[in-house]
């Protein structure tokens, strides 16, 4: 096998011809020597003139075939049930495997269908309400199905990356994630792809149960099942295993293991402000006044050392919108998705700063709890500024001088902006390292430090402020045999494909 790079005006998409004959230059052998070609990575270079390189890849005779992602999902309907709480892409993914494997997932939801928390959703910026169990952080596909749904990982240790977007792609992803060096769904596809793996899930004899919000679990000392699992209103499910796969955002779950005196452990976050600028802008900046029609929206990843702190961008979403994405009334926390055009106006991303216990003394007395706290406190503060959804707002520079904006640039904030001072009402150490971070971004991308740039507060939910622990070779809590903490909640995964890798991780270790 050869893989060899080629590279093509962004107009032009190389046709198979074209491929076989570069293949058999790169091999040194006739086409007809040639078995196979096909791209494997697609990546824009905007380095010179605008070109798209191709990572290609070609077989000849003796090769070993390219490997086949082929997922043979088993009737499971009287087969072992193993209890999945969570139906994130950890929880799907997780589901997906033990399909594989002839073990029968029952998913336990606390939040609705796809379909049913599009209203939820809808509601929270129409009617500033929030749903506690149904919003852009709970209900089927997890936190992931309203999003940008970029599917970037920078592991390859978690498992076979491809492994996880075959799958999405066969339930309704586009085919280009299997090659884009940056690959994205957007919100348009991604229910559709979630519903696809339910229906999948649930016609091969796996349970979903919707509106189920697990509030207990207890070990049990003698019979075949090893957990008995205790959800709103009563119901109870038991099994040898449980996966508990229930995302960042569910404080309940934590401080049901408090209460347990169950081992969870601090671990620290990031947190910041969402920056907003025209996407005119940044495509200008990072295509170097080249972008044209048909060209994708153009991304950034920007990362400083600020007096030894780390301050990133996060989960940028180009040509997205900003969205309301708590859980709870009362409290604000931002995020941001795009449709799979990314076509919007304005590009925005988080601007966040790392932080740790030590960050925050005044929080001690919470012990494994103080980030959490801190969190939590922050985002009400942030709602207590307009006692609404609406986002306190202030334009970059007027951030970074200390003054107040006199009015804001149209944002694509859904649930509306007021003017307010950050640099106050922020936590000072991460209001002064945004501050010198914007001055320094600026000159890694020549015009980012603006005043047509928006800062929104907050964006606190980057992950997980709190680990429960697992063992690493079996897996599950070390207290509690047959209990599996899994995905972004539990510590071991941020984002969609590395939360999907661990739910394989871990169903793989049930088999
Ligand atoms: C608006 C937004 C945009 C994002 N954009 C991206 C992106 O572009 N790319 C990316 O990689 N990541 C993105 N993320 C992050 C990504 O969605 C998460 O990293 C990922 O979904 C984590 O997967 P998970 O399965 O571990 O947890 P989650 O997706 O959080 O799923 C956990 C599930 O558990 C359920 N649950 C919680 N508690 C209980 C309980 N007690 N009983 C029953 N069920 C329970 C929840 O309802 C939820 O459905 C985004 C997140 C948000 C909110």
């Amino acid at each position: 096998m050869k893989i060899f790079e080629a590279a093509y005006p962004v107009n032009h998409t190389p046709t198979a011809e074209e491929l076989s004959a570069l293949a058999a230059k790169a091999c040194g052998l006739p086409s007809r020597k040639i078995v196979h070609c096909d791209i494997v990575r697609r990546s824009l270079d905007a380095r010179g003139k605008l070109v798209y390189r191709y990572q290609v890849r070609a077989l000849v005779e003796g090769d070993d075939p390219v490997k086949e992602y082929r997922f043979d999902y088993k009737n499971v309907s009287s087969a072992r049930p193993v209890i999945i709480v969570g139906g994130g892409p950890a929880g799907m993914f997780a589901a997906l495997t033990l399909l594989q494997r002839g073990l029968k997932p029952v998913i336990l939801e606390r939040g609705k269908d796809v379909h049913s928390r599009k209203k939820d959703i809808a509601a929270i910026s129409q009617k500033q309400t929030v749903n506690p169990e149904s919003n852009y952080c709970f209900g089927e596909g997890g936190a992931g199905t309203f999003s940008d749904g970029k599917l970037y990982t920078r592991s390859t240790k978690r498992g076979d990356v491809y492994e996880v977007l075959h799958q999405m792609a066969a339930f309704g992803a586009p085919e280009s994630i299997l090659v884009d060096a940056r690959p994205h769904i957007g919100s348009d596809i991604l229910p559709r792809m979630v519903e696809g793996i339910r229906e999948c899930i649930v016609s091969h004899g796996g349970e979903y149960h919707f509106d189920t919000r697990v509030t207990d679990l207890k070990p049990l000392s003698d019979g075949k099942e090893r957990w008995e699992v205790i959800c709103d209103g009563g119901l109870t499910f038991k099994a040898h295993d449980v996966i508990l796969a229930t995302g960042h955002s569910a404080r309940d779950i934590y401080k049901l293991f408090d209460s347990k005196g169950w081992m969870l452990e601090a671990k620290d976050f990031a947190l910041g402000v969402r920056a907003e600028h025209p996407q005119s802008l940044i495509n200008h900046i990072q295509y170097h006044g080249r972008w044209q029609p048909g060209i994708p929206a153009a991304e950034y990843y920007l990362a400083e050392q600020v007096d030894g702190r780390g301050v990133f961008s996060f989960c940028m979403c180009p040509g997205g919108i900003l969205v309301p994405s708590t859980t709870d009334n009362g409290a604000l926390v931002l995020n941001g998705m795009s449709n799979s055009q990314r076509n919007g106006a304005l590009a925005n991303a988080g601007i966040v700063v790392q932080v740790s216990a030590s960050d925050v003394p005044e929080y001690s007395k919470y012990g494994t709890f103080a980030l959490l706290e801190f969190q939590r406190e922050l985002e009400q503060k942030m709602f207590e500024v307009s006692n609404s959804l609406r986002a306190p707002a202030q334009r970059m520079v007027d951030f970074c001088r200390g003054r107040e904006s006199a009015n804001l640039p149209k944002s694509s904030y859904t649930a509306g902006t007021i003017a307010a001072p950050l640099t106050e009402i922020l936590p000072p150490f991460v209001a002064d390292s945004l501050r010198k971070a914007f001055l320094l971004f600026d000159r890694k991308m020549k015009g980012y430090y603006t005043n047509d740039a928006l800062l929104l507060a907050c964006e606190s939910r980057t992950s997980s402020p709190v680990r429960i622990p697992r063992n690493p070779e079996t897996l599950y809590h070390p207290q509690l045999p047959g209990l599996h903490p899994c995905g972004e909640g539990a510590g071991y995964a941020g984002g969609i494909v590395s939360s999907a890798l661990d739910g394989i991780a871990v169903a793989s270790k049930l088999l």
